[in-house]
């Protein structure tokens, strides 16, 4: 028996650890603690004992970061071992050109991938930049859902200058937006809360049908109230649970989801009823 699926979740093995090279250690600073490293298999056995599914997302920013990336084939093959729970997401570095389109189609036809994550801060792209529409075209073509980093990232935070790392690729109006109203047939998740620019995407998810936001890497504790107002009304079958671990635990945001003032007809739609819509999911 499922009880929720949380929507965004990353590896924290040491494939991570190198994917994240000198940034981690300022993440780490960021989140309070070092970074737990577990297997993607004692992961799925963490969700299992929870009752829960879990998106795990892939990353590839090699053309920008210089790192490695966590590979597709890494999270198409714990997929295979753990399909009960793991519900895998592609991903391809927008700046790949050619290649990252004919990626994309390997990783929803060959390996079985449920949806692709872009993370434009550390990949360095505005995805309204007409460059990248072939990408877009390719994942409406194929109909996977597209999850996009949105507002502030705890990569690089706290360090000089941010360590280089730019915020402005993660802003909802016009970059999200854009592509929402070229693709509509697209659907796409707006990762986080988005701040500070939680408004504009909540502004998107109201007025594009194909739009919806993940709740996760905050604790429900520091949701505002407009958030918390929309999700209980007018985004209802929009808003969904995710919990950005390893960032935060799943257990630890719940918690705290107990306490915020969401309401009771609400909550099972955030934590499962919205997630299995829009991933199309029999469970
Ligand atoms: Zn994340």
């Amino acid at each position: 028996m499922i009880r929720a699926i949380d929507i965004h979740t990353h590896t924290s093995d040491q494939a991570h650890k190198e994917f994240l090279g000198e940034y981690g250690r300022f993440y780490e600073k960021y989140f309070g603690r070092p970074q737990r490293i577990i297997s993607v298999d004692e992961q799925a056995d963490m969700y299992r004992g929870l009752g829960m599914m879990f998106v795990l997302l892939a990353l590839d920013a090699e053309t920008n970061t210089g790192n490695p990336r966590i590979s597709n084939e890494q999270v198409a093959e714990a997929a295979k071992r753990h399909g009960d729970v793991l519900i895998p997401f592609g991903s391809v570095d927008p700046w790949k050109g050619k290649y990252a389109v004919r990626e994309v189609e390997r990783c929803v036809n060959e390996l079985g991938m449920k949806g692709m994550k872009f993370q434009q801060i550390l990949q360095g792209f505005f995805p309204n930049d007409q460059r990248f529409y072939p990408l877009w075209e390719k994942c409406q073509e194929l109909q996977v859902p597209l999850l996009f980093h949105m507002g502030t990232t705890g990569i690089g935070a706290g360090a000089p200058g941010g360590m280089g790392i730019k915020l402005k690729y993660a802003q909802p109006i016009p970059y999200l937006d854009d592509v929402a109203a070229d693709f509509p047939e697209l659907r796409i998740i707006g990762a986080h809360p988005a701040w500070p620019w939680q408004e504009e995407m909540l502004a998107v998810c109201r007025h594009k049908a194909n739009v919806y936001l993940d709740l996760s890497g905050w604790s429900p504790k520091y949701f505002s109230p407009s958030l918390i107002q929309y999700a209980n009304t007018l985004l209802q079958d929009k808003i969904l649970f995710g919990s950005d671990f390893p960032a935060i635990s799943p257990e630890r945001w719940l918690q705290d989801f107990e306490q915020a003032p969401f309401r009771d007809e609400v909550r099972p739609k955030i934590l499962l009823e919205n997630a299995k819509r829009l991933l199309k999911l029999d469970v």
